[in-house]
């Protein structure tokens, strides 16, 4: 059992750091306890508020002891959205793990409420038991909520910790932990006992401080985004002989652009560059491939190994397909999944390796993050005034998203305004950079929009 794992640590080491906080596993189990009695008095999903405090990782470990589902939503959500995820999977209060607040009447607790309690639970493991939600864009125009069980979890875990490379000693987290990338880096550090090292927006805003923080390892892993990555590397003293302890990287969520894995090899050139591919549906990850030299010579990378993949993977009709004990069984408040996940990803398998090469519907990547664009034009469909809109992502020419341009008809008189509306729905990377009268939209001869 590798979930058990998490609640099995010394509980002398260092488990998770956020800036000068520090919890050792031995903290973060007697609160998980605390909070874990509070909870069992209640019942439904525990919706968590915060950014990277390492409480977030509190209340997960609390869920997993209570039985309770674990909704982690991001501070920068915005209120509106919190509110409706709230009402989508009948949350009945909100758990503040560090100070900030949204402003909103939304019934909620914050650390300080918790009465002591000295009760003690054991984790039990249920297969079927739903782990935690996790909200992505939907093409309803509505957020879609996937459910992930404690048996998808321990599948992934069991696949991830199956690389000895990957599980160094420090993990670096990147994205939010409302995203399902960080399922790889708190999973990869709790399961074995290593430091999970949460990096907040300023952290990864100022360059330096993140650097720095790698510096003070001794021996690492950074998951993140291949954005991000591309991020690191306009600085040239993220290379090898300043940051020896950067042993390995774990990349997923978006496509990985040949020049940024031949840079980043080139920059270190002993490093365990590893490309995973899956979705939040499939928890994380289902695959992936450590990218070397070779693969370079190639015009697209590979996305994993199928050898050694965690999920039965197919490609039907050029649509990568995922069957097994990682895929979840359903969308929140939907009829169940049959038992094969059509991704939406073309792909191709080769030679035992998947390749990925774009989506088959409306869903993108922008700076790592899943949108889909119906959802954008819904919410600006429904502005007053604004009849129709047309939401066009613009890429650079290694084929990532560079931003979101929306067309609209008719062209309001204040752009500011309607960007302020927005921001009430919407997270701030799903709101176009920039706004055009319909009529300019860029059509190819046969009426096409032209997406370059
Ligand atoms: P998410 O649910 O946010 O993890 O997004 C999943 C989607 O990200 C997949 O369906 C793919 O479209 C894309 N994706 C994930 N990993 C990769 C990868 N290594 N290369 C290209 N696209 C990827």
């Amino acid at each position: 059992m590798y979930l058990e794992r998490i609640f099995q640590q010394d509980p002398h080491q260092i488990a998770v750091c956020q800036g000068d906080i520090r919890y050792t596993y031995g903290q973060l189990y007697a609160e998980a306890q605390q909070l874990a009695a509070f909870l069992k008095e209640s019942r439904g999903p525990l919706l968590v508020f915060g950014h990277k405090h390492p409480r977030m990782i509190v209340s997960l470990l609390a869920c997993l002891l209570s039985g309770r589902a674990w909704v982690p939503c991001d501070s920068s959500l915005p209120a509106e959205r919190i509110h409706r995820i709230m009402g989508l999977c009948g949350a009945e209060q909100l758990f503040y793990a560090e100070d900030s607040e949204i402003n909103a009447a939304i019934p909620s607790f914050h650390w300080n409420d918790i009465p002591f309690s000295d009760e003690r639970f054991e984790f039990i493991f249920c297969k079927e038991r739903i782990a935690y939600i996790m909200f992505t864009s939907g093409s309803t125009g509505t957020p879609k909520g996937i459910t992930i069980s404690c048996g998808n979890l321990e599948n992934f875990a069991q696949w991830i910790l199956q690389y000895p490379q990957l599980s160094r000693a420090s993990i670096l987290n990147q994205a939010n932990l409302s995203f399902d990338l960080s399922v790889a880096d708190w999973c990869m550090a709790l399961c074995n006992g290593g430091t999970l090292l949460l990096n907040s927006k300023q952290d990864q805003f100022e360059l330096a401080r993140f650097f720095s923080l790698i510096q003070k390892q001794s021996d690492c892993t950074l998951v993140c985004t291949p954005t991000f990555l591309r991020l690191c590397l306009c600085d040239h003293g993220f290379c090898q002989e300043q940051m020896p302890a950067l042993k390995a990287v774990f990349l997923c969520g978006e496509l990985l652009p040949k020049n940024t894995a031949a840079l980043m090899l080139q920059r270190f050139p002993e490093l365990y560059l590893f490309n995973a591919y899956g979705p939040t549906e499939a928890t994380c990850a289902v695959c992936g491939v450590q990218i070397t030299a070779e693969h370079l010579e190639q015009d697209l990378l590979p996305v994993g190994e199928i050898s050694t993949a965690a999920v039965h993977i197919t490609v039907e009709q050029n649509e990568i397909c995922l069957e097994g004990d990682s895929v979840f069984r359903g969308y929140l408040n939907q009829d169940a999944q049959s038992s094969c996940y059509h991704s939406g990803d073309l792909g191709t398998i080769e030679q035992g390796l998947l390749y990925c090469f774009g989506r088959k519907d409306s869903q993108i990547k922008y700076m790592g993050y899943r949108i889909d664009l119906v959802e954008i034009r819904h919410h600006v469909e429904a502005l007053p005034d604004i009849q129709q809109a047309v939401i066009v992502p613009q890429y650079d020419r290694s084929g990532s998203v560079r931003r979101l341009t929306a067309y609209l008809q008719p062209f309001p008189t204040c752009i500011d305004d309607l960007r302020h509306e927005l921001a009430k729905q919407l997270p701030s990377y799903m709101i176009p950079s920039l706004f055009f009268p319909m009529e300019e939209l860029p059509l190819t001869p046969n009426v096409k929009i032209k997406m370059r």
